[in-house]
């Protein structure tokens, strides 16, 4: 029986619907543990086909036509920071359970609360451990007192200009400490891994390899990059000789915030495009002056002389971890995707459509080019299409309307 679920209980209409969703006659669903079916809320995920249950007693196995569902317990690292915590949150509001280890250096305590929240109204088991990755002792001693599945890592340092001025902190944190984190799954028997690899990897590709195909060369120009790519090189190798099976997913432009509010983009420093848009529209519509937009170089070749840039929500990027994860759960072998839309913005449209989303007339001024900022950047999505079923669903507006209600109103009280 193929169900990618943590399942239903007591048959009515909506189960009915279910179980014919999933090829069944009829579902027979069944809780052990303190639970009666009025205890427990089902829902059809809208983004996945999975079945998720809530109960009070989370202790309770499911078992579906008399076979026992587990719930599926990730170790998600980094789960504090902007990409972690949406992915952890869409995790727990998809009938995952989930282990998280940030040491904080830029994760937000804020956000791990929130996910704390959410695991709860969501009937998920939820841990949160205080450790750095290369702190073997203290993983070593997680995957002791938990049963993982699988690990999703985003734990990392994802500045490129920083790298560049201190490339051992890049070396060290992004290379050195995950090899120490692979080695102690391996010492755990986890072989599973979803890893959050980058467009960096591919360096500046030549204009006809544009879009990027995952079969472009990864010809890193910059210490980020480069520390990217060598993780993914050493998985290739813990694939060989410890049969590791890694997912890594290469994503392009990241931007937007939680559709409802609870989960944002905070950098400090925020170098971002789009926050820094609307930093500054923010500013603009509190009457505080001089802190324009600047826009990096507008002499590049491209149609309007400003770079290119293929953006993804955060939301739809959380929900490729998903379906990565499925993939390796369903016995998937070690792959690797870029994440985009398939399509690029220049930074003026980005900026044009910045002022209609908020309303505000955002002030720009011209800065001379960031070093390091290839013309134009555009993912080929076809593999992630074909062989993980996944294709970005919301638009640039969305992400810019999500970013600014986010910012706007300031929640974490960090700007
Ligand atoms: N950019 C800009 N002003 C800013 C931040 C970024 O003009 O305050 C430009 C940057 O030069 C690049 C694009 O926006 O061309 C996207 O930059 P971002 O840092 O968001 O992402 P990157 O592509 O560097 O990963």
């Amino acid at each position: 029986m193929q169900v990618n679920a943590i399942g239903n209980v007591s048959v009515n209409k909506t189960n009915t619907n279910i179980a014919k969703s999933k090829g069944f006659s009829r579902m027979d669903i069944s809780f052990s543990g303190n639970v009666r079916s009025k205890d427990v809320t089902s829902k059809l995920s809208k983004e996945n086909s999975n079945l998720v249950f809530t109960a009070n007693d989370k202790t309770a196995k499911v078992s579906i036509n008399g076979k026992n569902i587990d719930r599926k317990n990730i170790l998600v690292t980094g789960a504090s920071g902007y990409i972690g915590s949406h992915t952890a949150k869409y995790l727990l509001e998809n009938g995952y359970d989930i282990v998280t280890i940030d040491n904080y250096t830029l994760g937000n305590k804020d956000a791990n609360k929130e996910l704390k929240k959410i695991a709860k109204e969501n009937g998920a088991k939820f841990k949160s451990y205080s450790v750095d990755i290369a702190d073997s002792k203290g993983v070593g001693k997680i995957f002791k007192d938990n049963k993982i599945d699988a690990v999703v890592h985003f734990a990392a340092y994802s500045q490129v200009g920083e790298s560049v001025k201190d490339p051992y902190k890049y070396y060290l944190n992004n290379t050195a400490k995950t090899t120490m984190l692979l080695d102690e799954m391996r010492k755990a028997n986890v072989n599973k891994i979803v890893f959050s690899s980058t467009a960096a990897t591919y360096g500046d590709p030549d204009a006809n390899e544009i879009p990027i195909k995952e079969s472009t060369p990864q010809k890193p120009i910059n210490p980020y990059g480069k520390s990217k790519l060598m993780i993914e090189n050493i998985m290739d190798d813990a694939d060989k000789a410890y049969g590791l099976k890694s997912i890594r997913l290469r994503y392009f432009n990241v931007a937007g915030s939680a559709t409802d509010g609870r989960l944002g983009e905070e950098h400090n420093p925020e170098t971002h495009l789009i926050p820094n848009i609307l930093y500054a529209a923010k500013a603009q519509a509190k009457g505080e002056g001089g802190k324009p937009f600047k826009m990096f170089g507008t002499d590049y070749p491209t149609p309007d002389g400003t770079c290119v840039r293929d953006y993804i929500h955060v939301e739809d990027l959380a929900r490729a971890h998903g379906l990565a994860l499925q993939k390796l759960m369903n016995g998937g072998e070690t792959g690797f995707y870029n994440l985009g839309s398939g399509s690029g913005y220049s930074v003026k449209e980005v900026y044009e459509t910045a002022k209609d989303v908020t309303g505000v007339d955002i002030p720009l001024v011209i800065e001379d080019k960031r070093a390091g900022d290839p013309p134009t950047l555009i993912a080929s999505n076809e593999k992630a299409k074909e062989e993980l079923g996944w294709e970005p669903q919301k638009s640039l507006e969305d992400m810019i309307s999500s970013a600014w209600n986010w910012i706007k109103n300031d929640k974490w009280k960090k700007h």
